[in-house]
């Protein structure tokens, strides 16, 4: 199988299903990753970064380019390829005033870029954002939209379309153990399409996490971590976004089954 994540910035892919990437990649399969952005406009939570060092832009998008390297490594993935896209910034307030971000990039656009990747690369399973963008970052929305578009559009131009788009999400219960809205940012649980076990990758998640250390931190923080990350090292669950064929009764352990 090839499996292609699209996601926004170098750390959502670590925070959002690190556990799935890192299994199938073990399982030899081809695991490719695209990030929009660099993450530009991170927030360094490092103690012994100095944020001086890195302002927001172009040096800390070139630290956390190199993290997000790292973290495919760790994680089994091919190297990341990068949209070249500014961070947006959060929250909306921030993504609003900033209009080089990739919330502002003209949406037909980048459904034309991801689309050429996916006729590029002619992976059988997308991985991207949920409607929501897991937490409702401005780009995470964006992307969502511009994935959804280039997962439908593959079937005009590709002979062998994507057939599968799935969404990392939340069950309301790991939700409201954090500070978002389990309303808003919830599934049910039989919504779900898929259940990960990701216990046995626990380890590799964990390290992938801490290979961005501009935005993990120090591993003494972990814990705090896992605090904001209910479930992080135990299950990863997937929602339905799109299908071509047969998907059989939900909810399966498996994106192939
Ligand atoms: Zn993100």
């Amino acid at each position: 199988m090839r499996l292609l994540a699209i996601f926004a910035h170098p750390d959502d892919e670590s925070f959002f299903c690190a556990g799935t990437l890192a299994k199938y990649a073990s399982q030899g399969h081809e695991v490719y990753l695209i990030c929009a952005t660099r993450g530009e406009q991170g927030r360094i939570r490092h103690p012994t970064l100095d944020p001086s060092l890195y302002p927001k832009g172009e040096a800390l998008g070139r630290l956390r380019e190199e993290e997000l390297k790292a973290a495919c490594q760790i994680l089994g993935l091919r190297p990341p390829i990068f949209l070249g896209y500014q961070d947006s910034g959060y929250p909306l307030e921030v993504a609003q005033a900033n209009p080089q971000g990739f919330m502002h990039q003209n949406l037909e656009q980048v459904e034309r870029v991801l689309l050429e990747h996916i006729a590029h690369l002619k992976p059988q399973v997308i991985i991207g954002f949920d409607p929501q963008g897991f937490y409702g970052h401005a780009d995470h929305i964006h992307l969502h939209r511009a994935t959804l578009g280039a997962f439908w559009r593959a079937g005009n131009v590709m002979s062998a379309p994507p057939k599968r788009l799935f969404f990392p999400v939340r069950l309301r219960e790991r939700v409201a153990q954090t500070r978002f809205d389990p309303d808003r940012y919830g599934v049910s649980a039989c919504s779900v399409a898929v259940r990960v076990d990701v216990r046995p990758y626990a380890q590799t998640i964990k390290a992938a996490v801490l290979a961005h250390a501009s935005q993990a931190g120090p591993e003494e923080n972990f814990p705090q971590v896992l605090q904001d990350w209910p479930g992080l090292l135990e299950e990863e669950t997937f929602v339905l976004g799109g299908l071509r064929g047969a998907f059989p009764a939900m909810p399966v352990d498996d994106l192939e089954a």
